[in-house]
C-alpha cells in the first residue's frame, strides 16, 4: 500500500460540482489501495476576492489579520471536500495547516515552512480516513499566529507534507494536463512534457512559468519527492518532475532527455536604468546596496561599456513591477552620493527564456534563438544566460510573437491542439 499526497488547485474545486468530482477522484485513489492525503486551495478565485475585500476596508491591511482572513478560503474547501467524500461512503477528516503540523517562521503573507510534524495526519490515515489539509497556511513557531506561505503556496504545502510523510508521490492537480513546452494559454501548439528534471523545472518556474511554484520545486528537489502534475478534469497522465527520467513499464527504456525543455515568458517585470554612472569602483555596490536595503529582489543586471569620452556608464536591471516605485525612491535618495545623471523606468517590457540542460552540449542554440527572434522582427534589449537558460528582454508587445517564433524554431510545436485549458484564469 502506498501513500499519495494529492493537491487540488482553486480551479479544480471552484464549485460544488468540482468538489464532488475531486471527491470521486480521491475515493478512486483510495480504492486502488492507497492512503490518501489531499491538500486543497481556496475555491476558484476566492483568495483574490478576499484580498479585494480587505483592501476595501484598509488600503494596507495588517499582515496578521490578512493571513487570518485568507486562510478561511482553504478552510471552506477542506470542509466541503471532507463532506463530499463522506457522502460517497468513505471516511474523511479535514485539518487546518496548523493542525496538520505545518510550522513556519513568523513572516506574515510570505512565511517559510521550517518544520512539518504531521502526527495527526499520520494517525488519521492509519485509522482509514482520507486526510484533507488546508493548503497555503501554517502556524508560526514563535508567535503561534496563523501564517500564509505566499500566493500559490498550496503546492508547497503538498510537497512539504509529502516529504514529512515519506509519500511515494506528490500529485499536483491543476487546470491543464501537465507542464507544457510553453504556456498553453498563449501558445496553442504547446506540447505536454512527459518528464522534466527538477533543474529545468526550476528555471521555467523562475522565469515565468506558473504551473508550479519555484519554492515548491526547490522543496521537492531538496527532499527528492517526485511530482506528478496532471489535470483533475481529464485524468490523463501528466508530467513527471523528478531527478531521473522514469523507467517505462514496457521495457527499461528511459524517457529521452530533450535538448530544450521549453520556453517561458514573463510580463510582470519592469526595467530600471541608472544613466550616467561614473565608471569607478564602488558605484554598482552603492546602487545595489540601496536596492537590497529596500528589500527588493532583482532579476537581470546589465552594465554597459562606458563611453570613452565621458567615462560614464549605464546600469540596467529588472525587477517585479510591483517593486518599481520602491526602487526608484531608494535610488533617488543616493543620486547625489553616487553622482549618476538620471533614472529611467520602463514597465512595458517582457522576458522570453529558453530552458534546457541539453544546451550545455549543443552548440548553436543561442544563435538559433536569436535568429528566431530576429525573423519575427523582435528587438532584443537585454540578454542574460545561465548554463541551461538564455533569457532576453523585449518590448512587452513583442513577447507573444517572439515566444511563438522560438517555440516553432526549436521544433516544440505539437501537430495536434492537445493543449487544453480546462478552467481557471491562470492568475
Ligand atoms: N489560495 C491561495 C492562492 O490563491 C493558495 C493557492 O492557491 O495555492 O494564492
Ligand atoms: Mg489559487
Amino acid at each position: 500500500m502506498g501513500l499519495v499526497v494529492q493537491k487540488y488547485g482553486g480551479s479544480s474545486v471552484a464549485d460544488a460540482e468540482g468538489i464532488k468530482r475531486v471527491a470521486k477522484r480521491i475515493v478512486e485513489a483510495k480504492k486502488n489501495g492507497n492512503q490518501v492525503v489531499a491538500v486543497v486551495s481556496a475555491m476558484g478565485d476566492s483568495t483574490d476576492e478576499l484580498i479585494d475585500l480587505a483592501e476595501q476596508v484598509s488600503p494596507i491591511p495588517a499582515g496578521r489579520e490578512l493571513d487570518m482572513l485568507l486562510t478561511a478560503g482553504e478552510r471552506i474547501s477542506m470542509a466541503l471536500l471532507a463532506m463530499a467524500i463522506k457522502n460517497l461512503g468513505h471516511e474523511a477528516q479535514s485539518f487546518t495547516g496548523s493542525q496538520a503540523g505545518v510550522i513556519t517562521d513568523s513572516v506574515h503573507n510570505k512565511a517559510r515552512i521550517i518544520d512539518v510534524t504531521p502526527g495527526r495526519i499520520r494517525t488519521s490515515v492509519d485509522e482509514g480516513n482520507v486526510a484533507i489539509v488546508a493548503g497555503f497556511q501554517g502556524v508560526s513557531q514563535d508567535s503561534k499566529d496563523i501564517t500564509t506561505l505566499g500566493r500559490g503556496g498550496s503546492d508547497t504545502t503538498a510537497v512539504a507534507l509529502a516529504a514529512a510523510l515519506d509519500a511515494d508521490v506528490c500529485e499536483i492537480y491543476t487546470d491543464v494536463d501537465g507542464v507544457f513546452t510553453a504556456d498553453p494559454r498563449v501558445v496553442k501548439k504547446a506540447r505536454k512534457i512527459d518528464w522534466i528534471s527538477f533543474e529545468d523545472m526550476l528555471e521555467l518556474a523562475a522565469n515565468g512559468s506558473k504551473v508550479l511554484l519555484h519554492r515548491c520545486v526547490e522543496y521537492a528537489r531538496r527532499y527528492n519527492i517526485p511530482i506528478h502534475v496532471r489535470s483533475s478534469f481529464s485524468g490523463l497522465q501528466g508530467t513527471w518532475v523528478s531527478n531521473e527520467p522514469p523507467v517505462s513499464k514496457q521495457g527499461d527504456q528511459q524517457v529521452e532527455h530533450a535538448i530544450i525543455s521549453g520556453v517561458a515568458h514573463d510580463v510582470s517585470e519592469a526595467k530600471v536604468t541608472v544613466v550616467g554612472v561614473p565608471d569607478k569602483p564602488g558605484e554598482a555596490a552603492a546602487i545595489f546596496r540601496a536596492i537590497a536595503d529596500a528589500e527588493i529582489n532583482i532579476d537581470m543586471v546589465v552594465q554597459n561599456v562606458s563611453a570613452a569620452a565621458t567615462s560614464l556608464t549605464d546600469i540596467s536591471f529588472t525587477l517585479p513591477k510591483a517593486e518599481g516605485r520602491k526602487a526608484t525612491t531608494a535610488l533617488e535618495k543616493i543620486k547625489a552620493s553616487v553622482g549618476y545623471e538620471s533614472l529611467r523606468y520602463d514597465d512595458q517590457i517582457g522576458k522570453i527564456s529558453l530552458v534546457g540542460a541539453g544546451m550545455k552540449s549543443n552548440p548553436g542554440v543561442t544563435a538559433q534563438f536569436f535568429e528566431a527572434l530576429s525573423d519575427a522582427g523582435v528587438n532584443i534589449e537585454l540578454i542574460s544566460t545561465s548554463e541551461i537558460r538564455i533569457s532576453v528582454i523585449t518590448r512587452e508587445d513583442d513577447v507573444v510573437a517572439g515566444l511563438r517564433a522560438v517555440h516553432t524554431s526549436f521544433g516544440l510545436d505539437s501537430e495536434s491542439d492537445e493543449a487544453v485549458v480546462y478552467g481557471g484564469t491562470g492568475r
